[in-house]
């Protein structure tokens, strides 16, 4: 099969396309030909590495994707080939404490596409059959990969680990990144009220189309937490999404007493200085979590499928030209899902 091969860590140039040997499912699992895929900020993180992450090379990068399913291993009987599929990257044991419990996001032996086994820049991937949802008759394959990871994580985090409710407010740091954007839709259909903080007029008309009550420009206001603390009547916002992670010092500041900030990731780095006063001093509660468990994938991907919940979509590039792709996310210039047209 055709895949994008990462032989070594570096730029956007290491995406090399090259034959890869079309993988066979074995039991319970399945083989997805694949029409879509998605990039997330993830993808570059792994293309460049950080220490201690261990690839079996060639690595194929690539969480989301959708499809048609190809084969199917032994012991596989709820699926039939020609199935059209979404693909949940979220890969759990299924037989751990955790998974047992539902908690499938925190398996003792997690796994996720495109990170540690090998992803969605090819023509075929194989997954666990489990790990398959169905796409309905008409449904954009382009349009549901480039939905299915950040819905996902979103969906939990807000729903599931944050527990939002109809009337509160929340503040998401940043306008135009696919996690955020899923999260400013969530955020308004559970009801909320909804500001966000964005780095330039064009990601905060974005926002403002996705439903965003009040928007915030950084690049004019960069103590954007006094604006927050101004405009909710100095009472501060019941939930933060912050995804960047050196914004905290801000993030708590905006956040109400007894506000929870949520994280499933760090944009501006791994490592950065809180000061712990505000935790304890403002009652917070600091919400970590990544991706989500079988039943979210499930709410949120039906939400999509009606239409109620729409990603946007930016660019979209044949599979051949992933390492274009990746510099246009590395840009920053995107707004919304860049998406890879798999031809076969
Ligand atoms: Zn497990």
């Amino acid at each position: 099969m055709k895949a994008i091969l990462l032989q070594h860590h570096g730029g956007p140039e290491v995406l090399q396309l090259g034959d890869f040997p079309t993988p066979q499912p074995g039991p319970g699992q399945a083989l997805v030909r694949l029409h879509a895929a998605a990039l997330n900020r993830l993808d570059l993180w792994v293309r460049e590495g950080w220490p201690g992450i261990r690839l079996e090379y060639p690595h194929i990068l690539g969480a989301d994707g959708a499809g048609i399913v190809e084969a199917l291993g032994p012991s596989v009987s709820d699926w039939n080939l020609g199935d059209r599929v979404v693909i949940n990257s979220n890969l759990g044991c299924g037989r751990c404490d955790f998974c047992l419990a539902g908690w499938d996001n925190r398996c003792r032996s997690w796994q996720l596409l495109g990170e540690t086994v090998r992803g969605t820049y090819a023509e075929y991937v194989l997954v666990p059959a489990a790990n398959l949802h169905p796409l309905p008759d008409g449904f954009s394959e382009r349009v549901a990969a480039a939905a299915a990871m950040v819905y996902h994580t979103a969906w939990h985090s807000l729903i599931k680990r944050a527990n939002l409710r109809t009337g509160e407010s929340v503040l998401v740091v940043g306008a135009s990144g696919g996690v955020n954007t899923a999260s400013i839709q969530i955020a308004r259909l559970a009801g909320a009220v909804v500001y966000v903080v964005g780095s330039s007029p064009a990601k905060l008309a974005l926002a403002e189309s996705l439903g965003a009550n009040h928007l915030i420009d950084r690049s004019k206001d960069e103590n954007w937490s006094k604006a927050v603390y101004n405009l909710t009547g100095k009472r501060g916002v019941d939930v933060v999404v912050d995804n960047v992670g050196t914004t905290y010092s801000q993030s708590f500041r905006a956040a109400c007493k007894g506000g929870r900030i949520l994280t499933v990731g760090n944009s501006g780095g791994a490592r950065f200085e809180i000061d712990n006063r505000y935790i304890f001093g403002k009652h917070l509660s600091l919400i970590g979590s990544t991706m989500g468990t079988r039943q979210d994938f499930s709410e949120v991907m039906s939400l999509v499928f009606s239409g109620k919940l729409q990603p946007v979509l930016d660019c979209e590039f044949p599979l051949a030209e992933a390492a274009v792709a990746h510099e246009r996310m590395q840009s920053g210039e995107q707004l919304g899902k860049i998406t890879l047209l798999i031809d076969t």
